[in-house]
């Protein structure tokens, strides 16, 4: 199978593999005080300084989770302000906040920055505001930085859903300008089920999760030492590949030359914007994405309609309706997501079959 779909989730690295045995054989409770429970703390301590060194913050300041879900869910409940958060956020963000002031985007994915300032000086206060760093069904990278600062001129703070960017560009808190980060490990060859809420130093956050006093009272729950290997190992198996990004730059942009060649009329939704260098979005219009999809799962070849996320379920991208596309482009848009095990022929092999799948649609 050919698998372009790393922004669902990403093949588990064979070294994530190997650390998550290795954990789980080592077993332990990290708050036993006995040897075992030691030796567990170590593992789970080492994964924990190893996640901080990734997003430049201070291990203290790491808090384990289930996933990027949780993180964000944990970053935004409870908020004493008033919340923002852009409209093209993940489904766990606008459903952590479903009474926020929604930041707008324009036609190309990225945050209004003036419509920011005013909503910001409109819901004064001290809000908390989300925004992503790159969009899960477009790739399209949002101006953190700038953003941030006029969310702190403001006297606000910034979280950033930064699950798509870990292991592609710089997660850090510094980079992103942001207080809270959240990164999940699958989509960088970790295992499912682990993520983290990374907070810069002196911020903190209501838990949602209350009992044991596990991380530091801010999520209670045995630590899943195997995942947390997992995602440690996951992060270091990515800084050892090289020049990765920059081949799958190139060969998302010979795709989409092909895919627009094969039928001019396709549209690459944040195209215009800064993207990730992995992904694309691209509708073809007179055709239902969800036929797309099945035609090229024929062909052997793994892409998804809109965000995987909604799991099976033919439902209007929220994002590219952000976007001002209506939903009948909406549903014939194809999420394509390129990794490091991206090959040149796979990319060949993609383009001749949705190159078939266009030809079809004139013949008909
Ligand atoms: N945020 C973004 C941008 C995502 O792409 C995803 C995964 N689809 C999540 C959050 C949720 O992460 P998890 O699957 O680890 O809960």
């Amino acid at each position: 199978m050919i698998y372009l779909d790393y922004n669902a989730t990403a093949p588990v690295h064979a070294a994530t593999i190997d650390a998550v045995v290795e954990a789980l054989k080592t077993g332990g409770n990290p708050s036993s005080v006995h040897r075992a429970g030691r030796s567990a703390r170590a593992c789970l301590e080492a994964a924990r300084a190893r996640i901080a060194k990734a997003t430049g913050a201070r291990p203290r300041d790491v808090v384990f989770t289930s996933g990027g879900t949780e993180a964000n869910a944990l970053a935004l409940t409870g908020a004493a302000g008033p919340l923002l958060v852009s409209a093209i956020e993940h489904p766990s963000v606008l459903a952590a906040a479903p009474d926020a002031v929604q930041l707008t985007v324009g036609a190309d994915g990225v945050i209004d920055l003036a419509a920011l300032e005013q909503q910001l000086a409109a819901v004064g206060g001290k809000p908390l505001v989300s925004v992503m760093a790159a969009n899960n069904e477009t790739g399209v990278i949002q101006p953190l930085r700038e953003a941030a600062r006029l969310v702190h001129r403001a006297g606000g703070t910034v979280h950033c859903d930064a699950t798509q960017l870990l292991g592609k560009g710089e997660a850090t808190l510094e980079a992103l300008g942001a207080d809270l980060i959240t990164v999940s490990a699958h989509k960088i060859g970790g295992p499912a089920g682990i993520g983290a809420l990374i907070m810069r130093s002196g911020i903190d956050i209501q838990p949602l999760l209350l009992g044991g006093g596990q991380e530091m009272g801010r999520r209670a729950g045995t630590e899943p030492l195997a995942l947390a290997a997992g995602f440690a190992a996951a992060l270091d198996a990515m800084a050892a590949l090289e020049g990765w990004t920059c081949r799958a730059a190139l060969m998302r942009d010979r795709l989409e030359a092909a895919l627009l060649a094969a039928a001019p009329d396709a549209l690459i939704y944040g195209g215009e914007a800064a993207r990730l260098p992995t992904t694309t979005c691209v509708g073809l219009p007179g055709l239902a994405a969800e036929t797309q999809v099945m035609a090229l799962d024929l062909a052997g070849i793994a892409v998804s309609a809109g965000s995987a996320c909604s799991s099976g379920k033919v439902k209007t991208s929220a994002v590219l309706a952000a976007m001002g596309v209506s939903a009948k482009a909406a549903g014939e848009a194809l999420r394509i997501s390129l990794g490091w095990g991206t090959t040149e022929a796979d990319i060949d092999a993609c383009s001749a079959a949705w190159t078939q799948l266009a030809n079809r649609r004139q013949a008909a």
